[in-house]
């Protein structure tokens, strides 16, 4: 999600996933309520699996019994010192060997500067790969880096996940899911965002792959979801269908305004009077809309806004 257009503090509901769950999302370690937020707060909804809010990004990690699977590094390098500190505290100093990135948005993980040098084998949609293999600084030892093209399953030491990504465009160019399949918790990055309005406004992001995903998301049948931000949940099933009752609201509202080729101040003045998602401000729906239309063609389908988000190149 884009930093500016955040409308809550992230620490407001954070606790209430393991206070309105079942007894299996209980919290490790409750502590009273402080009127400033703390720079993290992590909890452990089961045995052997932990998230926190580092900062304002949920980032998570699970012990696997061989070492430890961390997924989303932070916004900051200070996120990430403070992950890495309550890793090896949780896990009594187990070894980070897989890190998974949900997408590269910089609240979500430009922490992971604070990761390297690292043995660990980083888990990243395909086509961030070269992003993210040209964006180390000169001189640091590349950790090695898989690139997921459709799903992998991943048994990593006495724990099995599969880790997954878009067919296409969807929240970003770059989205990614890891799936822990013996909580049956998904970590969807941004792409569900239970009480938070979903963004749109990544120049490349994509209606169409971004409801295709979350079908795929919801065949999971996850029992716990955990987003970039504010509140994990139990009720992942619910939750993932709000974010895609959104979208396909907007998909719909945009494509009909495209076919009549409506100018922009007609799409947001009329973007007004529909009702498309209780937990939408009006002025994030309205940035949401226009960054879409800029790009959207009649079929529903959006040209990616950057060069990187496109399909690559035919040699
Ligand atoms: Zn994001």
């Amino acid at each position: 999600m884009n930093r500016s257009l955040s409308s809550r503090p992230a620490r407001l509901v954070f606790l209430a996933f393991a206070l309105a769950g079942s007894p299996a999302f209980a919290i490790e370690a409750p502590k009273p309520k402080a009127p400033e937020a703390l720079p993290f707060e992590v909890a452990q909804p089961s045995p052997n699996l932990w998230y926190g809010r580092f900062g304002v990004t949920n980032c998570s990690w699970i012990d696997t019994g061989d070492g430890v699977l961390v997924i989303d590094t932070g916004a900051t390098a200070v996120d990430g010192k403070n992950l890495k500190a309550e890793v090896a505290r949780t896990t009594k100093n187990k070894p980070i060997r897989w890190i998974a990135l949900t997408h590269l948005h910089s609240d979500s993980n430009d922490g992971f500067s604070s990761f390297l040098p690292t043995d660990a084998t980083i888990f990243v949609n395909a086509r961030a790969t070269g992003i993210l293999a040209t964006s180390f600084e000169k001189g640091t030892k590349l950790p090695t880096i898989v690139g997921i093209n459709d799903r992998i399953a991943l048994v990593a030491g006495k724990r099995a996940f599969e880790i997954g990504v878009p067919s296409g465009n969807a929240h970003t160019a770059y989205d990614l899911y890891a799936f822990d399949i013996p909580t049956r918790t998904v970590f969807a990055g941004d792409l569900v965002t239970p009480d938070r309005c979903p963004m749109l406004s990544d120049p490349d992001s994509d209606l169409k792959g971004w409801i295709g995903i979350l079908e795929r998301l919801d065949t999971l049948g996850a029992q716990g979801l955990v987003p970039s931000r504010l509140n994990p949940t139990p009720a992942a099933s619910a939750e993932i269908e709000k974010t895609r009752r959104y979208l396909k609201s907007m998909l719909g509202f945009l494509t009909e305004k495209k076919k009549q080729n409506a100018p922009e101040a007609r799409v947001t003045g009329e973007l007004a009077s529909e009702k498309l998602g209780d937990y939408c401000p009006r002025e994030l729906s309205a940035i949401n809309a226009l960054s879409v239309y800029r790009r959207i063609l009649n079929d529903g389908t959006t040209v990616p806004g950057s060069a990187a988000g496109g399909p690559a190149p035919k040699k």
